[in-house]
């Protein structure tokens, strides 16, 4: 009798088989480009991630992000072809914890190029989903298209029982495809939902539903291409922003602090003597935190870093002198960002100087 894990192992190698057998019969991507005429293009930049990750075996929760190449992921999925005349550019392979500025940036660059372009339609970027929040929010900041932009990632890895990768990637493409799509900013299609980078959170460390928009609710929905859009984001992005990142090579130093019990305040104070000049605090509540941290914050501030208050908790905005006065210690409040999405916003908005008010106004918009 067969033990489940030769049982397993059969059915890994059965998938394994099949993919192969794909991707040998698939023709490059490079002949398939601009095969169909009638056929919108869609360019897929890949950045790595789970959705590039490989394990040994298909039930093994360890494995690798940034393994597999986009030809190959293109190529597991041939009805994609279907969709759109696909080019796929490997952009980076890693997993999004080792998402850089750098590459961020780069990414920037290359989808401005692309979007510029009459023969591109949509563009797609193959992502881990640890900092897609960052990724995804800095592009809608920056980019300045009209053109779908979506990003895909996946909980499971290519090689797993079940991997989400495949029908993700099918789903972004039939978006970034999509002319209903444009003029709704960056764009995340996983497990069947359409989120916009402003709103879109990561809940889950395992499960492929691990991606919300709690307060806002979701762009729309795509079901194996099907394609359903319920509302426009409320805030700024694309052409309407103001940010631009023509030029930049780095983005200046923006710490995050966490705040809770009996917060040692002194962090925040090695922050600033380390070269930061912006800090978010992930504060706790409505952006609380205890008085020794209120103390070193608005000295911070009187040093000219810039603090902004978000918090640890999931959902809820952060207002303007709640609990704290903002006004007389010199502080903002990040309304509806997250803290790794307020640390994106002032990055970006610390290219240039600014008041403190105008920053408050930057939260309220984007
Ligand atoms: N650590 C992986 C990454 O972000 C997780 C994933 O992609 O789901 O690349």
């Amino acid at each position: 009798m067969k033990t489940n894990t030769q049982i397993h192992k059969g059915i890994v190698r059965l998938i394994l088989a099949g993919l192969m057998t794909l991707i040998l019969a698939s023709p490059s991507l490079a002949q398939t480009t601009s095969q169909n005429k009638q056929l919108p293009n869609v360019v897929i930049l890949a950045t790595g991630g789970t959705i590039a990750g490989a394990a040994a075996s298909g039930t093994q929760a360890g494995y690798t992000s940034g393994q597999v190449t986009i030809d190959a992921m293109v190529n597991a999925v041939p009805d994609i072809k279907k969709l759109a005349n696909i080019k796929g550019e490997q952009i980076s392979n890693v997993g999004s914890q080792d998402m850089s500025f750098a590459i961020m940036l780069q990414l920037a660059k290359r989808i401005a190029e692309l979007a510029a372009g009459k023969d591109v339609d949509g563009i797609v970027i193959t992502h881990g989903t640890d900092t897609m929040e960052e990724t995804a929010y800095f592009l809608n900041l920056v980019v300045k298209t009209d053109k779908p932009v979506v990003l895909v990632g996946s909980m499971r890895p290519s090689t797993a029982v079940s991997a989400d990768g495949p029908l993700n990637l099918y789903n972004a493409v039939a978006v970034a495809a999509d002319p209903k799509a444009k003029g709704h900013g960056v764009l995340l299609v996983m497990n069947d939902w359409i989120h916009s980078a402003q709103t879109l959170v990561k809940v889950s460390t395992t499960a492929v539903q691990t991606f919300m928009s709690p307060l806002r609710g979701l762009i729309g929905t795509s079901a194996y291409g099907v394609n359903e859009y319920y509302r426009y984001p409320h805030n700024k992005f694309g052409s309407q922003s103001e940010f631009s990142v023509d030029g930049v090579t780095t983005l200046p130093r923006v710490d995050i602090i966490y705040a809770d019990v009996d917060m040692p305040a002194d962090l925040i104070d090695a922050s600033v003597e380390h070269g930061a000049k912006g800090i978010v605090i992930a504060g706790v509540g409505n952006g609380n935190m205890n008085k020794a941290g209120l103390d070193a914050c608005a000295r911070a501030s009187k040093k000219g870093v810039v603090v902004v208050r978000s918090t640890r908790v999931a959902t809820g905005n952060v207002g303007r002198n709640v609990e704290v006065d903002d006004d007389k210690l010199g502080l903002v409040a990040s309304y509806d960002l997250n803290p790794q999405k307020a640390r994106i916003l002032l990055s970006v908005a610390l290219l240039k100087p600014r008041k403190l008010d105008e920053i408050q106004k930057l939260y309220y918009e984007y």
